[in-house]
């Protein structure tokens, strides 16, 4: 009883506004208090998702999921289609994977994507990436991404990846993910040695990239014969579980990522901390929509690799896989047209999270043009850094049109920079998309300390921006 009357309160006070402002104004709305009624979906999915993270982590364990995920709901590879398959997939590299479901109507008047990146940051080894340091065998690393390099300092680490043996065997490899396995970590100095200088110093020089390794292993093997007796105890280990040898790092793609699993963050539980929501989120929630979602136009998904490193590479955005696929599915069905033609006249959102506004940092941002942790599904207009350098800006008559569709479906949304102007800057898959002509603009959850280990996202965000997804799939 109690509280209704709280609420009437509240109703009661929002009715105090004039009438003039409720019609003049625009009003950021809290997500929570729009969706109420559907948080327990809110709950279901925030759930599915951290299931989701909390498994599948490098690019290639990401796309297996996918593959399975397709096969499971009536995806055909493209190997396997023939002119009437309606749900096709194609995997390029084992790193990208694009599923497409097909309608009646010719290709040439488009289709709906949704793209995303699924690489995510991490510490990669080296290709020669043992060394001893006695007392330690040193995992030698390199970062990868935009990271700041003290969050990695004292943070458990799995390794996650595959070799390739002197045969050409790919073997599997995962350590430091089950409570009983060891991780690994790049230990930080201690406080009582830093010294005046040391807590002086900037803070992309508290630790270098160079000086970024992780302890492998401590206890030397048995054997005094051999010089670097660390060194032999992690690469027997190695070779006990993988049957490999030191040579065989060169032909491997092994990664040391965060070993933490996801948490609800918030007394309310109304949070989500993990590692890489960035960008796994966006994916995840564009491929449920993409499988929930009833459309009448051509829907396609596209997952790529190396968005954090500016999508270069035959695995990226860059590369030609998804007009080659396209192309493909012309031939197979034998339509009259060409991929630059479906793509031109295509929509899409190019998935991705932005930085949510954080009370701590509330300098970085501008008040009227940043998005709120739990204020809903963030669309924005550009990116780029300084001047908009690099950045995409979709037209007005595109974000016209995502209004409409977020209005209709009544789906909480917000809009913003990622930061104040001349702060600094960031960008997405968006421009190269945009290069076919398509209209196209970015649209995600806000974020909490992206790109560190543990990054922050609302479970009400989450949840929005899987039904804007699912709006814009199944929009006229
Ligand atoms: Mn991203
Ligand atoms: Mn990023």
């Amino acid at each position: 009883m109690i509280l209704l009357a709280k609420d009437k309160k509240v109703n009661e006070q929002k009715d105090e506004r004039s009438k003039l402002e409720k019609e003049l104004f625009y009003e950021k709305k809290s997500a929570w208090d729009a969706l109420r009624e559907e948080k327990k979906m809110a709950d279901k999915l925030g759930n599915d998702y951290r299931e989701f993270i909390d498994n599948y982590k490098s690019e290639r364990e990401i796309i297996d999921y996918a593959q399975k995920i397709a096969k499971k709901n009536g995806f055909v590879d493209i190997k396997d289609a023939n002119p009437s398959t309606k749900k096709i997939y194609a995997i390029n590299h084992s790193k990208n994977i694009l599923l497409i479901e097909l309608t009646n109507s010719p290709l040439e008047e488009g289709m709906r994507i949704i793209g995303s990146h699924i690489d995510s940051l991490r510490l990669d080894l080296k290709m020669s990436p043992v060394y001893e340091a006695n007392p330690f065998l040193m995992i030698n690393l390199h970062y990868y991404g935009g990271i700041k390099k003290y969050h990695w300092l004292n943070t458990p680490l799995a390794m996650h990846g595959v070799i390739f043996n002197k045969k050409g065997e790919k073997i599997n490899v995962t350590i430091g993910e089950k409570e009983d396995e060891p991780v690994f970590v790049i230990s930080d100095l201690l406080p009582h040695l830093e010294g005046a200088e040391g807590r002086e110093k900037l803070a992309k020089d508290i630790i270098k990239g160079e000086d970024m390794d992780a302890i492998g292993a401590t206890i030397p093997i048995e054997d005094k014969k051999i010089k670097e007796r660390i060194k032999a105890t992690f690469l027997k280990t190695m070779n006990d579980e993988y049957n490999i040898t030191e040579h065989d790092f060169t032909s491997a793609e092994l990664s040391l990522y965060p070993a933490i699993k996801s948490r609800e963050v918030g007394i309310d539980y109304g949070m989500i901390g993990a590692p890489a929501h960035d960008d796994r989120i966006c994916s995840y929630l564009g491929l449920e929509a993409m499988l929930k979602s009833e459309s009448k136009k051509a829907k396609l998904l596209l997952w790529t690799d190396k968005e954090e490193i500016g999508s270069v590479g035959n695995t990226s955005m860059e590369s030609m896989f998804l007009e080659n696929i396209i192309e493909k599915i012309i031939t197979l069905r034998k339509e009259k047209t060409t991929a630059k033609e479906v793509l031109q006249n295509s929509k899409a959102l190019s998935a991705d999270v932005t930085s949510g506004f954080d009370p701590k940092f509330a300098d970085k941002m501008d008040p009227t043009n940043m998005n709120k942790p739990g204020f809903g599904v963030a669309v924005e207009k550009y990116t780029g850094a300084g001047g908009k350098s690099y950045g995409s800006d979709a037209n007005a008559e595109y974000i016209s049109w995502i209004r409409e569709m977020l209005e209709e479906a009544k789906i909480p949304w917000q809009h913003g920079e990622l930061g104040k102007v001349d702060q600094g800057g960031g960008g997405t898959i968006a421009y190269i998309l945009a290069k076919y002509n398509m209209d196209i603009v970015d649209m995600g959850p806000p974020v909490l300390a992206m790109h560190s280990p543990f990054e922050l996202v609302s479970k009400i965000d989450l949840y929005a921006t899987f039904k804007a997804y699912k709006a814009f799939y199944e929009k006229k």
